[in-house]
Order: C-alpha cells, then structure tokens, then sequence
C-alpha cells in the first residue's frame, strides 16, 4: 500500500519546456504565413505527420515517466501528495508544450491560447484529485490498472495539440479539415473519419472524444477550398 500522506493541494515546481524548435533530434521553425514548421537547415515543410510523430514520442516518453513515479507510489518511494506533485506537473508542462506547439512557440501564444489551456489543466487536475483520492481510499487498487490509468494524463495531451490545432485553423479561416489515420489507430470512428476525406470544418469527431480516446494517433489536416471539393481524396500534407 502506499503511504497515505496528507490530501492537501500538491506543490508544483518547474520542469524543462519543450516545443519542436527546442529539440535536439530536430531543428524546426515556424512559420506564421504557411502556418507550418521548416526544417531549419533546408528551408523545406516538414510534413505535419512528422510533426505529430515527434509529438507522439515526447508524450511516450512523459507517459513512461508517470507510469515510473506509479509504480515508485506502488513500492513506498513517494507519498500519494509528492506522487500527485509530480504529476500535476508533468500534466502542466506537457500540455502547455503541446499548445505552444500547436500554435508555433511559446512567443506566438495568446491570452486566448492561455485561457483555454488553463481549462485543459483545470480538468486534468480535477482528474486527477479524483484518482489520488481513489488511490488514497482503496478504491483503485495498486495494480497494472493504476500504471495504465496514470499514462493517460500523458496520452490526454495529443486531445490539446489537436483541439489548438482547431481553433488556429478555424480562426485563419480553414473551411474544411481531413482525418489522417494514425499508424495503430483502428477504432471504428477514426476509421470512419478517414474515410470521408474532406469535410467541413467542425464535423468530425475531435481527437481523444472518439472510441480509442486518449490513445487516438490520427491526425487532421485543414485547407480552404470551394464546396465541391468536399469528400475528395488527399493531395499532400
Ligand atoms: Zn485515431
């Protein structure tokens, strides 16, 4: 059993922020006109798949983190208070990186931008109180479900660089949005989504609301076109 601890609100502290101009494997650079990222030493897109592909792997790389402190939590390392510490801000700084890199950095982000991710930590943190609490009362028992559980604060965070991926487009004036199918993903809805090609904006289901949830590795791509392009086949991306 893990150590009780008190319940009280967990101390946050500061981590390494991340965005895809700041990492190591890759030199990218946003642009605000074509609303892409370039490969800084060739001056070309890089593809927005592979852009969310470095994405997916820093979320995989935070979900082993929290999984890891669970299972330290499991063994007595952590207190439920340091453990939920630990992962309120883990959950903070993921899903802000995930804005900013949805948006093009941490200088491009507006108040709007802010406010809106302070309602995706707010819900992450309710969460997880929720699960803390559950830990603390027996409720969920310390077993392979609780290490699950604990990866989906990471996974959660592919739902914020998608849904601010929405709003950038939308507000620019995207008028249509296509799924592109992630490598795993087979749930019935993301199949269905990758299946109707074109479509108006705001129609499909947005990623982490569909049958996979959190896990959801699809994409969406936006452009504006005329009316009769709709349900047409992809070109590039
Ligand atoms: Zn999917």
């Amino acid at each position: 059993m893990p150590k009780i601890g008190s319940r009280k609100q967990p101390r946050v502290v500061s981590r390494t922020c991340w965005t895809p101009g700041e990492s190591k494997s890759m030199a990218f650079t946003y642009s605000t006109n074509s609303k892409r990222y370039h490969d800084t030493t060739t001056g070309k897109f890089v593809g927005r798949v592979e852009v969310r592909k470095q994405l997916d792997d820093v979320i995989d790389v935070s979900a082993d983190r929290m999984k890891s402190w669970t299972s330290d939590l499991i063994g007595n390392t952590y207190t439920i208070e340091e453990w939920q510490s630990l992962m309120a801000e883990e959950v903070r700084m993921l899903h802000m990186s995930m804005a900013a890199a949805a948006n093009g950095g941490w200088d491009a982000m507006s108040t709007g931008n802010w406010s809106r991710v302070e309602n995706y930590l707010n819900y992450q943190y309710d969460r997880l109180e929720g699960f803390a609490e559950e830990i603390f009362t027996g409720e969920q028992v310390t077993n392979g479900t609780m290490l699950y559980r604990a990866t989906l604060y990471a996974e959660s965070a592919r739902a914020t660089y998608e849904g601010e991926r929405f709003f950038l487009e939308k507000s620019a004036g995207s008028t249509q949005e296509m799924n592109i199918l992630g490598g795993s993903d087979h749930c019935v809805d993301c199949q269905r989504a990758s299946e109707a090609g074109w479509v108006s904006i705001g129609t499909l289901i947005p990623i982490g609301s569909r049958a996979c949830q959190a896990k959801c590795h699809c994409t969406i791509i936006y452009r504006t076109g005329p009316k009769d392009t709709l349900g047409s086949e992809i070109e590039s991306f």
